[in-house]
């Protein structure tokens, strides 16, 4: 009969390590393990965010304020050189424009202009826009008739005495970007007298702005409202501000705050930066100030990059240790449950051993009678083995007792049936929720088929080979007679084998149904 291993049950079957179920403990660290390195990295990457976050905000506050300052700063300038205007214009309406007075004022203006140096020049013209005095004494004074500039025509058609601040432009002679403070002066009469201007030196700011460390791709600019440049470190002469910039993001913010801070990827030069900006109240100029957003995060970078290193070493430590625990916990499990397995099973046949039996048997017992199911067991003894292992010896006793039991293991073919060895040349075989007709059959199969294998056995006539004697018994309990011992079964079964030994062997033997004896 070819072995069919499907039907092998409990512990006889094979052992194979793969096949056990990953016990709930090793799933339970590795979860642990991973739960724990996601965690760390989780942490991690949200403090790295919120830092990141962090720093731009500094930087934003750090630059808003760097604005305010040099706002203020340039207010000052614009201030210093208004009041040099005034104390002109008083000069001018003391003296008057003549000649004399013109040569006076020359010498004025001359010290004035020294002693400020942000002020690159004042000149004096006259009600026509005529050239009558002026600071310059190196520089080739513009000379040339300034009726029809924006500044002296605000000026000839409005009567206020305020200042006018002129949007930054190129100097006629030397082609430089430059702005002007300009007030009107009266005559004695009170008509038009002319204009006194001051040219404020872009440089002086340049000068100025660069001594702050902004990093290597920071930017100061000092623009008027309308968006036109007058100083900006770096320098930069393509800036499109030379013109009043329609678009520029910048001059839209203005418009909606006086100050404030963005971050912005610059349209001019392809930086990203963080920027602050803040505009005066009373003159139309405003300063904005910028760093580059890859230095505003340089020592963020820096801080990732150590503490990044130290806890990527420390989850792959984590995860390196975890894993060698999980590997040597599979392994450990692994070899317990081997070793569970060996201490319930019969070394020379491999059957359940008579420890394991017994457990089953307790179990099956209480089963039966819960579920009101009959409980089979069917009691096998080689007949004349001591004789065979006379005539054959011992080896091949063992051999032919191998023979036997893989015989028992085939004729056990549901799951629950539990082939083992009972001690000796003796083999049991519990069957649970069999009845007596189908403990018989089964019985009979084996006793038939160890027949079939014809091992020789010359002492064992008439047959003269191996042959088995089986005894069953079946009990039916219900859970009244729940008291009785389950040895009953056994006790009826072996009567019966040994009824199937007195009636001449090779044959089975059912106990009477139910039977218990005294
Ligand atoms: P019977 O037909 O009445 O059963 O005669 P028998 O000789 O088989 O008698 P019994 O069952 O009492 O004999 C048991 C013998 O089985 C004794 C021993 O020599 C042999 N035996 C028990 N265990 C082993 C074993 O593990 N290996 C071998 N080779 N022989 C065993
Ligand atoms: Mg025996
Ligand atoms: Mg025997």
């Amino acid at each position: 009969m070819p072995i069919d291993h499907s039907q092998e049950a409990g512990p006889a079957r094979r052992f194979r390590p793969s096949q056990l179920p990953r016990p709930a403990s090793i799933r339970l660290l590795q979860t642990f393990i991973i739960l724990v390195c996601a965690a760390i990295l989780g942490l991690e990457g949200w403090r790295d965010l919120t830092e990141h976050e962090k720093a731009l905000e500094d930087a934003e506050v750090q630059m808003a304020n760097l604005a305010r300052s040099l706002r203020q700063h340039a207010e000052d300038t614009f201030e210093m050189t208004d009041y040099a205007l005034a104390a002109v214009i008083d000069l001018l309406q003391a003296n008057g424009t003549s000649r004399e007075a013109m040569e006076n004022l020359h010498s004025v203006l001359v010290n004035r202009v020294s002693l400020l140096p942000r002020i690159r020049e004042i000149a004096v013209y006259g009600p026509d826009g005529s050239w009558l005095a002026s600071s310059s004494q190196e520089i080739l004074p513009d000379k040339s008739n300034q009726g029809d500039k924006g500044f002296f025509v605000h000026h000839r058609n409005s009567l206020s005495r305020r200042p006018y601040f002129a949007p930054p432009d190129r100097s006629r002679p030397l082609g430089e970007r430059i702005t002007t403070i300009s007030r009107r002066f009266s005559k004695p009469d009170g008509s038009f007298g002319g204009v006194v201007v001051a040219v404020l030196d872009p440089s002086y700011f340049v000068r100025f702005y660069s001594q702050f460390d902004i990093g290597k791709h920071g930017s100061i600019t000092l623009l008027s409202k309308d968006g036109t440049l007058l100083a900006r470190v770096p320098y930069l002469e393509t800036y499109p501000g030379v013109e009043p910039s329609r678009a520029s993001p910048i001059v839209e913010r203005l418009s909606r705050s006086p100050s404030g801070s963005f971050r912005l990827h610059s349209p001019i030069d392809g930086v990203s930066r963080v920027l602050g900006y803040d505009s005066g109240s009373y003159f139309p100029f405003f300063v904005v100030a910028g760093v580059s957003r890859s230095e505003a995060l340089a020592d963020w970078r820096r801080e990732i990059l150590v503490r990044g290193t130290g806890i990527g070493i420390l989850v792959g430590a984590i995860g390196i240790l975890g894993w060698r625990l999980v590997v040597q916990s599979r392994r450990r499990e692994r070899a317990e449950a081997k070793l569970a397995i060996l201490a319930r099973t019969d070394g020379l046949t491999g059957l359940a051993n008579r420890r394991s039996f017994d457990e089953q048997l307790a179990k099956e017992w209480y089963r039966s009678v819960r579920d009101r199911a009959p409980l089979s067991l069917v009691l096998v003894d080689i007949d004349r083995f001591k004789q065979f292992n006379d005539t054959y010896g011992h080896q091949a006793g063992d051999d032919c007792l191998r023979a036997v039991a893989r015989a028992v293991r085939q004729v056990a073919r549901r799951p629950a049936d539990l082939p083992a060895r009972y001690g000796g040349e003796e083999i049991v075989l519990l069957l649970p929720a069999t009845g007596p007709e189908g403990a018989a059959k089964i019985a009979e199969r084996l006793r038939s088929s160890v027949e079939a294998m014809a091992i020789p056995h010359a002492g064992n006539q008439p047959k003269g080979v191996v042959t088995v004697s089986v005894g069953t018994a079946t009990l039916h309990l219900k859970p009244e007679t729940a008291g009785e011992r389950c040895d009953t079964l056994i006790s009826l079964a072996d009567s019966a084998l040994y009824d199937a030994k007195r009636q001449g062997r090779n044959r089975v033997v059912m106990a009477a149904p139910g039977a218990i004896p005294a």
